[in-house]
């Protein structure tokens, strides 16, 4: 059972752990076979077998830890590349310390194919493929070159993510835990200086680094703190959500010191121990009666699933009491498939 106590008294040595960060900016930096020399930025499609990736290195003039941002490991998740375009384009090597290892877009398969998170070469969702295999399917190679290359060579890592097509959903950014004290402690830490208002708790991940599925658990299982934010939805490009994501990459240069600025006060944020997934039992069309963000009770109607003759066959319940974080827009729907995202707030 998690209780905000655990995170809190953990505070001191998680203080101790980020000034015990390993300092690799005094040299240069390599990164898939260029070298990035201290004090300056490189941007590059950087490329190994078949697999190709847009990457910005910036080497800053100052000591500090290496951190690694990447979007589009779903293709059609844009809020973030813009906003991630807009930090390297912004930043000056010479006022940095660190690293930034900026990842534009890890899926260019998916992007170019206008494909709902997967990749159109084997069908795979990145996410669900890691460590991956050098020798496996193109998805497969993806996920080994980012465990290798990227995480290997990071200190912390946010994998950012957004609503596809077919989502709207509340901003929220998942804090992973692995039951290393220390090390959850610390992610717990970096997903608040955020700023981001709603924070997710996740624990469900394997703890087996041969086994570690997503990509901010390949981080984890590797003891580096891996955050997934979801910011903006329905594949739109808004500059609203640009900026909250924007916002979140220099919030977490703040945090790791890798800026001189000092962070903004961020809103207390809300913190939910698990999310549930209500489930239709039906198959025809499925249509939401509540909205993101609302707050909803155990037993509260949720959504309504039609047949495909317009006849009522399903009234959805909520299982919990919560806030509404996800919902499924578009209306076909199969028995046993989810419909929402429910977060529960954690118990005082
Ligand atoms: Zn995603």
């Amino acid at each position: 059972m998690l209780s905000k106590n655990n995170f809190i008294s953990s505070a001191v040595a998680v203080l101790l752990c980020i000034f015990s960060v390993p300092a690799k900016a005094n040299g240069p930096f390599e990164l898939m076979g260029v070298t990035i020399d201290t004090g300056e930025k490189s941007s590059y499609l950087a490329q190994e077998k078949n697999v190709s990736l847009p990457v910005t290195v910036i080497n800053g003039s100052g000591e500090g830890p290496t951190l690694l941002l990447t979007a589009g490991i779903h293709g059609d998740e844009f809020p973030s590349m813009y906003a991630l375009q807009q930090l390297q384009q912004s930043l000056d090597p010479k006022e940095m310390n660190g690293v930034l290892v900026v990842l534009h877009l890890a899926n260019l398969d998916g992007f170019h194919g206008n494909r709902i998170a997967l990749n159109p070469k084997d069908e795979k969702n990145l996410n669900r493929e890691f460590p991956g295999s050098a020798d496996g399917t193109p998805t497969e190679q993806i996920a080994e070159l980012l465990t290798r290359e990227f995480i290997g060579k990071a200190d912390f890592l946010i994998d950012m993510h957004s609503g596809s097509a077919n989502q709207t959903l509340l901003n929220h950014v998942y804090s992973p835990f692995v039951g290393d004290e220390e090390l959850d402690a610390l992610t717990f830490e970096f997903a608040k200086a955020t700023g981001m208002q709603h924070i997710v708790m996740y624990g469900d991940r394997p703890r087996d680094p041969n086994n570690s599925i997503s990509y901010p658990n390949t981080a984890m299982t590797r003891g580096k703190p891996g955050l997934t934010t979801e910011i903006g939805h329905l594949a739109q490009t808004d500059e609203k959500s640009v900026a909250e994501a924007l916002d979140v990459a220099k919030n977490a240069m703040y945090f790791l010191k890798m800026l001189p600025e000092k962070p903004k006060q961020h809103a207390e944020a809300i913190i939910y121990e698990t999310i549930k997934y209500p489930k239709s039992s039906k198959t025809g069309f499925f249509k939401a009666s509540v909205v993101i963000g609302d707050k909803v009770m155990t037993g509260q109607d949720i959504g309504i699933v039609t047949d495909y003759f317009g006849n009522l066959v399903e009234t959805l319940k909520s299982p919990v009491n919560g806030t509404v974080m996800m919902v499924n827009q578009m209306p076909a729907i199969k028995n046993g498939q989810s419909v929402m995202a429910i977060g529960v707030e954690i118990s005082e």
